[in-house]
């Protein structure tokens, strides 16, 4: 008989260890609190306009490129990517790489090659939960001795429990015994600041759209969205003042004129990564438990695949 997962979170780690899984012959099946796929990867409707929120771009993705060589054996290759200046990658990964060990594995691939993707990060979304058991609305509040419980008193049970949640959030709805020294490891990891995305709505042609994203000083990315959204992302670590950012982009952008703006602040590549951070594996003390996301190894879309990858790996099924 096959033996079956439940994975905590439709996230882009718990998507992609779903289709590997159903791939190894597993029955799957995936607890979504939302009500789409993709967690910070899934865009949001703004003003009629849909507007991306963790997708901008990738690196890797030519011919023998990491995230090619992940991507290729789901089908993910014949999603319509396109070629971006590999600048907007560096530039982005200026403002949100946090250490030189995240710069020097996840600047590489941008550096081979960077890439967008026609409608973004939905695209990459419905892709990954194609043919995947999702159930949605299902907030998952304690996890005991193989068995998962949502928040609407529903219990699911399987050989393997997969969380693509916070390493530490999961653990603390693990009702089974964990030995204690772990959990202090969990509890010593320092979180990476949370990004603030401004998004603005443009006054019809006030500025040429330009390609690609501006990188300002450290502390200010500007990104362009499609041509003809009129759509202008600003983005910062951690809080964030809207108006002064928009005035320093209208800076670099003479004739910038904004109309309305949107601000929101979303978890920015989880656990921090540095020489001094404890490597947190997918397996844990309990042996029908793993963990996945982009907490684990690197952060990002292709951090993140290659943290699906282990951790399919370290499920001996
Ligand atoms: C502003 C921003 C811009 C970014 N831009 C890029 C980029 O251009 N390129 C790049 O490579 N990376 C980018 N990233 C990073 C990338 O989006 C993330 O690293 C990746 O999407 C993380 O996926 P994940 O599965 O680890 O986490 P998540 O997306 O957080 O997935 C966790 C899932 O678990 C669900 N969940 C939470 N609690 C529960 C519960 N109790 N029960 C059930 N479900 C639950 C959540 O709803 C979510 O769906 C960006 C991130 C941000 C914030």
């Amino acid at each position: 008989m096959s033996k079956s997962a439940l994975i905590i979170g439709a996230g882009l780690g718990g998507l992609l260890c779903g289709q590997i899984l159903v791939r190894k012959g597993l029955s799957v099946t995936l607890l979504e609190v939302d009500t789409e796929p993709g967690g910070i990867l899934h865009g949001f409707t703004w003003e009629g306009v849909r507007c991306d929120r963790g997708f901008h771009s990738v690196g890797g993705l030519a011919p023998g490129e990491p995230l090619e060589k992940i991507f290729r054996p789901l089908g993910l290759m014949s999603l319509p990517w396109y070629k971006a200046d590999p600048d907007e990658g560096l530039a982005f990964l200026r403002l949100n790489t946090r250490s030189d060990f995240e710069l020097a594995h996840i600047l590489g691939p941008f550096r081979q090659s960077t890439w967008r993707l026609e409608g973004g990060g939905d695209t990459l979304c419905q892709a990954l939960a194609k043919g995947l058991d999702i159930r949605y609305r299902k907030k998952v509040t304690s996890i005991e001795n193989q068995v998962v419980t949502c928040d609407d008193s529903s219990t699911f049970q399987a050989d393997y429990v997969i969380s693509d949640l916070h390493p530490l959030t999961t653990l603390e709805l693990v009702k089974d015994h964990v030995r204690p020294a772990y959990m202090h490891r969990l509890r010593r990891q320092e979180n990476g600041p949370d990004i603030f995305s401004v998004h603005c709505l443009l006054e019809p042609e006030c500025v040429p759209w330009q390609s690609g994203a501006i990188f300002l000083d450290d502390s200010l990315m500007i990104h362009f969205d499609e041509p003809g959204t009129h759509i202008l992302e600003l983005m910062c670590f951690g809080e964030g003042n809207p108006e002064q950012m928009i005035a320093r982009a209208a800076q670099r952008l003479p004739g910038l004129k904004v109309r309305k703006y949107h601000c929101q602040m979303n978890q920015g590549y989880g656990i921090m990564k540095n020489t001094n951070a404890d490597f947190i594996a997918a397996a844990t003390p309990l042996p029908w438990l793993f963990l996945t996301g982009q907490n684990l190894g690197l952060h990002g879309i292709l951090g993140t695949s290659i943290s699906a990858l282990n951790t399919c790996k370290s499920i001996n099924a």
